[in-house]
């Protein structure tokens, strides 16, 4: 909508001022501390969760999509979420059919040896022999520019130590495709992740439409650093690769929808959610599997305690969100009509460790109220309610139906240290952290869509 400068600033003062005097005045939020303390009790009193996350993880394992393990676990959850919700329903979503087989990199020149590698999700093989090529070490895309010339025939390795995952997933996302552009036949990179003990991690590549499309690995960052130490001594190494990838004709698979009904207003929903697809490597424990656990959970607690909201509470399982996001976009297109009902997205998948809060993106005034939910959450230091919220499952029906987004925000220190990896597994998560994580979800859910006023 077009508005004047002027018009915009009346509007802006407004709504500073309608913040201002909901932050001001909380009273509306009395009911709700008593609620809120018993949720926090009742999801912190007991390791539910990490045990749930735990029978998933072992039963099931790696959940990539297009696999048995993965739709096994989403009827085994469904059957399970019968027993806690009023309604469980799988949507059917057609999901990309990408397999690793088998794989592996070796030096040939120097000295022969094994190196510890992951095929890159998405990447084709190495069409059923061996490559054999020198190598290149480039320590950025600048850097690979300034030695193009050196890059055709070659398996270029990007060497570029991890600063943020927005930022180095870059040469994981894109840095095959610029290789392939100056003319090399593979690519490496160097794991997306701080150093680990030489764990490699994998994640999906994304090939430009107009280059040739070449077989890309992800290795561990000690790998890394000690090829770059052989090129920096002028030490010509050779590396073959080895890898069976390829895709499949596309699976069924489908995303969980459970329905806790509202009792007044069960046609608005606050929809909370994860990804119940995983990697094929470690048991996608963190990455998202406690996710889907604590949204579970939060509805259980809630359902033990008879409290029963005014709007219906949504959690939705999104299949595929790895390599394809078919579940978020599935999701927008069959709940489109419904969208505007949405009256808030929330989305873990950051990790269930210690829960320090929510990010949030939205209306001013609605910011203002989940502003004063959070401060609710303050016994178990989950009061933040940052500046950014949302999720790459939510994402497309956040974006289609405006929507107010969350995504649940946690100590992110051990979370790029597993992710991708074969240590993604449930041990990495503490059974109090979980809870606590449970406790959060379950009060901000139970507000959102209990409280008289609209987050719209
Ligand atoms: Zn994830």
């Amino acid at each position: 909508m077009f508005m004047t400068r002027s018009r915009r600033a009346a509007a802006l003062a407004v709504c500073l001022c309608s913040a201002l005097a909901l932050i001001a005045n909380d009273s509306w939020l009395d009911p709700y501390r008593q609620p809120a303390l018993r949720i926090m009790a009742a999801a912190t009193g007991n390791d539910d969760a990490w045990q749930r996350l735990a029978l998933l993880t072992d039963t099931f394992g790696p959940r990539l999509s297009g696999t048995p393990a993965l739709e096994a676990a989403l009827r085994w959850a469904a059957e399970e979420m019968k027993k806690d919700f009023d309604e469980v329903r799988l949507d059917p979503v057609m999901v990309p059919h990408w397999v690793r087989g088998a794989e592996s990199l070796e030096i040939v020149t120097p000295q022969p040896g094994t190196l510890a590698m992951l095929g890159l999700g998405n990447s084709i093989g190495t069409g059923g022999a061996p490559l054999e090529a020198e190598l290149l070490v480039v320590r950025s895309f600048n850097d690979l520019e300034a030695h193009a010339g050196r890059a055709k025939g070659r398996i270029v390795l990007f060497n570029v130590p991890y600063t943020t995952y927005g930022e180095t997933v870059q040469y994981r996302s894109n840095g095959p495709s610029r290789a392939a552009a100056h003319g090399a036949v593979a690519a490496l990179v160097r794991s997306v992740g701080p150093p680990g003990l030489r764990t490699p991690h994998t994640g999906a590549l994304r090939y430009a439409s107009d280059r040739p499309q070449i077989p890309a690995a992800a290795i561990a960052t000690e790998d890394a650093d000690r090829l770059q130490r052989m090129q920096d001594r002028g030490t010509r190494v050779v590396l073959r690769l080895r890898m069976e990838a390829k895709f499949l004709p596309d699976a069924q698979s489908a995303n969980l929808v459970a329905e806790y009904t509202g009792r007044e207003r069960p046609e608005e929903i606050v929809a909370i959610g994860c990804h119940i697809d995983s990697w094929d490597v470690g048991a996608g424990a963190t990455d998202d599997g406690g996710g889907c656990v604590a949204m579970w959970e939060a509805v259980r607690v809630l359902r033990r305690l008879e409290l029963r909201p005014r709007r219906t509470i949504r959690v939705v399982f999104w299949t595929n969100e790895e390599n394809g996001l078919r579940g978020g976009l599935a999701y927008r297109d069959k709940y489109r009509s419904q969208l505007d009902r949405h009256v808030l997205m929330l989305e873990s998948d950051g990790g269930v460790f210690r829960p320090t809060g929510f990010g949030f993106t939205g209306p001013e005034h609605a910011r203002a109220l989940v502003t004063q939910i959070g401060s609710l959450l303050a016994p178990i230091g989950a009061d933040r309610i940052g500046p950014n919220g949302g999720g790459a499952d939510i994402g497309p029906s956040v974006e289609a139906g405006n929507v107010p987004a969350m995504s649940l925000e946690v100590d992110g220190s051990k979370y790029f240290l597993i992710h991708h990896t074969q240590a993604d597994t449930v041990d990495k998560i503490e059974p109090a952290d979980i809870a606590r994580c449970v406790a959060a979800v379950g009060v901000m859910a139970y507000i959102t869509a209990d409280m008289p006023q609209s987050l719209r």
